[in-house]
Order: C-alpha cells, then structure tokens, then sequence
C-alpha cells in the first residue's frame, strides 16, 4: 500500500503554516468538531471523598464534560510545594483505571496495591513537588461495564464512529475539559500543564499535545514508533485506529505539532507493541521539525530497557529540564 502522507514535514517548509494546515486536517480525521463545538456545559464540580496519602492531599470529584456525560478524577496536591502548583494530567491506558496512578484499589480506593512500575504516575508527580489530576478514561476503569473493569473500547469507538468522531477525539476533549477545571482554579498554575500516560494514555498525551494549545508540557510513554509498523502492521486496540491517518502523514507528524513545547517521548527497548527501531527513525524526523522551531533540545528521547511500561526516573530527569 502506498500512503499519500499529504501532510508530512518536509525539509525547508515553513514551520507555522505546515502546522496550521496539517493540524486543521488531523483536527478532521479525529472527528473533533462536532464534540468540540457542542454548546459548552458547566463543570458543575461534585466532591465525592476527600483523603490524605504520605504525600498530600487527594480528592475524587465528578466532572461534566458534556451534555451527556460526567467523568471522574481525583485531585491530588502535594504537601511539599506551595501554589500556584505546576500540574501533570495523567491517563493511564488498558489497565483497570486511574486508580493504578494513586496505586490503590479499585473498589475501596485505600488498600495499596502493586502496579506495573512506575504505573503510579501520581504519586511519582506528588513525590516530585508537582500537583496530579488523574482522569478516568473513556471506556476505562469507572468508565468500562465489563467485568472487572477490563477496557471496553470497541463498543465506544465503534459507537464514535457511527457519529463521525473517534474515541481518541473523545478522550481528548475530556482532556481540554480538565485544563477548563485547572483554569477555573486560581492555586493551579495555568501556564504549567503538562499530560503524560503510558500506552492508551500515551497516545492520548500526545495527540492532545498536537491539538491542545493550553497544554504545555507533554510526555508521552510507549506509544511513539511508527503509525505504519506499528499501528498498521500489529494487533492493537480499536481505540487507537483514526481514519485516513496514515494518508496524512506520521508519528513524528503528530509529535512535531507539539513543537516548540517540551515533548519527552518514552520508549521500552523490548516493547514488541511500539517498536523502538521505528520509534528511532520517527525521532529523528521529528528533530528536524524540532530543529526548524528552534527548540532542538525540548524533544528528548528516553528508552527504558524493558517492555511496555513507563520509566519515571529517567522520564522526568528529562522532563524536569524544563518543568
Ligand atoms: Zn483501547
């Protein structure tokens, strides 16, 4: 098959407008109009609990996102930082839910549990002085009926599709929702947003980070190789397939419509899911459009040596550069 990549960066194009018009087109693929210009509702916060851990202040709240739908989150203010507190949204992907970034249990949310490492990812921005919004998924976690909370996206992104949008869309507006519930708060630094996720949540960092402008930071994990030896050649989830994608362009594509924003990409070395050589080559061509922003050295590369998971000390060695 021959993809038409119509909206790759090429050497010498001018950066701004390569990114309006190829940002334009991926805003279409991802079918993110109708849900993005949908009469807007409140958040219309809930408080549902409000509990301490070793590091700080967590509260589960209930959000609404639009007319149809209320999501969860918990909110989570360290103890050794004083505000406006920089803040990470943090997604996790096929696991059981967001619980896993508090490493407690699903169902009373107070019994520590053990995580795949580093799964924690709220505790791991608590332990580093940095504010944590974990968002519940679509079709993850509270957010799947299947039976022990195992990921039910075929049904919703079958369902998105049906009305012209993706599941990934979706999950981006929930997203732009939490920055709406960060901006609405005056102890959470506005220009400090950062999102990060692991595999599922991966994905979802970076495409918001391409099409989110308030996002500031982003640091996406095990979800970066190449959307044609990867996405297109193995068995992934249908959560992950946008029409037409692959006749746009490629992963460094996406990435570089982050740029000139700090962008930390994590790979595993044996993650057989996104595969590291094809993660290297997509890298590199998104230093070149780095390189065209003048911003270089914001994109790093971290490969953890092992498989599909995150590696927090050496992502946010990097990450920490710049937040
Ligand atoms: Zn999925």
């Amino acid at each position: 098959m021959i993809f038409r990549k119509s909206c790759r960066f090429q050497a010498g194009m001018e950066l701004l407008s390569w990114q309006e018009k190829a940002r334009k087109e991926l805003v279409g693929l991802l079918g993110m109009e109708r849900i993005f210009s949908a009469p807007g509702v409140e958040l219309a916060p809930q408080l549902i609990w409000e509990r301490r851990n070793q590091y700080g202040k967590i509260t589960k709240l209930s959000l609404q996102m639009d007319a149809d739908f209320r999501n969860l989150v918990y909110v989570c203010i360290p103890d050794n930082a004083t505000p406006p507190y920089r803040t990470f949204i943090c997604l996790q992907g096929h696991t059981t839910g967001m619980h896993n970034s508090l490493a407690v249990d699903i169902n009373d949310e107070t019994t520590p549990i053990e995580t795949v490492p580093d799964d924690d990812f709220a505790i791991g921005c608590m332990k580093r002085g940095i504010a944590a919004i974990c968002l519940e998924q679509r079709a993850f976690g509270y957010n799947s009926r299947e039976e022990g909370h195992r990921h039910e996206c075929m049904f919703h992104a079958m369902r998105a599709l049906l009305v012209g949008e993706t599941l990934l869309a979706q999950r981006i507006f929930d997203v732009d929702r939490v920055i709406d519930y960060i901006y609405s708060r005056d102890d959470l630094a506005h220009d400090s947003i950062g999102v990060m996720g692991n595999s599922g949540g991966g994905t979802v960092s970076l495409f918001s980070g391409a099409v989110l402008p308030r996002l500031t930071h982003v640091m996406p994990s095990c979800c970066f190789s190449s959307f044609e030896k990867s996405i297109y050649s193995l068995r992934h989830c249908t959560c992950n397939y946008v029409p037409n994608l692959l006749h746009w362009g490629e992963s460094s594509d996406v990435a570089g419509l982050i740029a000139p924003k700090p962008l930390v990409i994590v790979n595993g070395s044996q993650d057989l899911l996104f595969p590291l050589e094809a993660a290297k080559e997509q890298f590199s061509m998104l230093k070149n459009i780095y390189a065209a922003a003048g911003a270089e050295d914001k994109c790093v590369h971290v490969a953890g040596e092992g498989g599909h998971r995150f590696y927090a000390d050496a992502a946010w060695q990097e990450m920490l550069k710049f937040f």
